[in-house]
């Protein structure tokens, strides 16, 4: 069994930051950018998004899978190894770690940085998920594509009814003349204070009660029918923008029982602005220590903070000068 000084679990901007950070410091880091599955692909969320205009440097914005094209690169270009496979399980109580890769076999390692992220939930409607993939009307961040010429002065629908939801609503006031929020019940799960201001909001109107049923539109979104979960009456609604805001659930099943979480799944890091987590040696970074920004530019900030934190821990154990204690091989992808 070959044993890693570092190995670097994901692949979005959080996994490649860290990476880049890593091999820069001599660290020869093993990244794991996980299999293609049904709700992620390496290269992470950004994969399925078109224009990314809010992170710095990219005054023209950029498509997501270019800029992770480009993550992935600088990673390579400073001796990252990249594993196309998903670990598929941890076993943090001996030292080193030991880390099960899904093609089978197992490697060690003196530390991980885990930043897996978070799945955005979908409806599950076949044509959201194809309209999402090709910037066509249908999002699940506001934050991220609300300011999208497209969506400027259009009836834009947000569905969902917690915090996030609300959130992405007053959001989305600034670009759209009206502002729907679909709701399956008839109250809605936020905090008083947001849903007050959301109900507050002149243009923000709520439809209680209700599910999307369908997404319609060929190429670009032309509209939702919805169902009255009350009357059962169908009918559809003519809008420009449909942001899906019923959650996200971060990649971390594999870490069950291994690593304090959080109740939400999310992994719990031991101090404010740190990515050190209940195990030592083991670093978070990204969405699934992050429920709170969820953003390309916060990601890859604490894979700049896990890296220099891990790269700090294993000097401190001795481990810095000559980390890779035998030949590394990659794992057979
Ligand atoms: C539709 C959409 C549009 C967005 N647009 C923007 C935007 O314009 N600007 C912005 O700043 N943010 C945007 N975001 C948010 C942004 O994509 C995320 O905040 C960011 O990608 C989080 O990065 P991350 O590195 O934490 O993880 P992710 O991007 O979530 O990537 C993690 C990846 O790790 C891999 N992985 C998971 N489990 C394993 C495992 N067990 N083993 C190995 N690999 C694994 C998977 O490939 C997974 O996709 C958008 C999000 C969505 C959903």
């Amino acid at each position: 069994m070959t044993t890693e000084a570092i190995v670097i679990i994901g692949s979005g901007p959080a996994a490649h930051t860290a990476a880049i950070y890593a091999a820069r410091a001599n660290l020869q880091p093993l990244l794991f950018e996980g299999d293609v599955g049904p709700t992620a692909i390496p290269g992470g969320q950004l994969m399925f998004t078109t224009d990314v205009e809010n992170y710095p440097g990219f005054p023209e914005g950029i498509t997501g899978q270019e800029m992770m094209a480009r993550f992935k690169a600088q990673s390579l270009r400073f001796g990252t190894r990249i594993v196309d496979q998903s670990v598929i399980g941890v076993d943090f109580r001996v030292y080193p770690f030991v880390l099960t890769p899904s093609s089978g076999g197992r490697l060690r390692a003196l530390s991980v940085v885990i930043a897996t992220g978070a799945s955005a939930k979908w409806l599950g409607l076949v044509n959201e998920e194809r309209l999402a993939q090709r910037g066509g009307g249908v999002s699940a961040c506001a934050v991220c594509d609300g300011a999208l010429p497209a969506y400027r002065n259009q009836v834009l629908a947000v569905v969902g009814g917690g915090d996030t939801a609300m959130e992405e609503a007053l959001y989305l006031t600034k670009f759209g003349k009206e502002v729907l929020i679909i709701h399956r019940r008839d109250q809605f799960r936020a905090s008083q204070i947001m849903a007050d201001r959301a109900l507050k909001h002149p243009k923000i109107r709520v439809l209680w009660n209700t599910v999307v049923t369908d997404v319609l539109g060929t190429d670009y979104l032309t509209g939702v029918r919805v169902r009255d979960v009350e009357t059962e009456e169908e009918r559809e609604l003519a809008v420009g923008g449909l942001f899906v805001a019923i959650g996200h659930s971060p990649n971390t099943a594999f870490l069950e029982g291994q690593i304090d979480l959080f109740p939400t799944g999310y992994i719990r890091t031991m101090e404010p602005w740190r990515t050190s987590t209940s195990v030592p040696g083991v670093f978070a970074a990204g969405d699934v220590m992050d429920s709170y920004y969820r953003q390309a530019v916060t990601a890859a900030g604490t894979g700049c903070m896990a890296a220099l934190e891990a790269e700090r821990w294993l000097a401190h154990q001795g481990l810095g000068e000559s980390p890779v204690l035998e030949t590394a091989e990659a794992p057979a992808s």
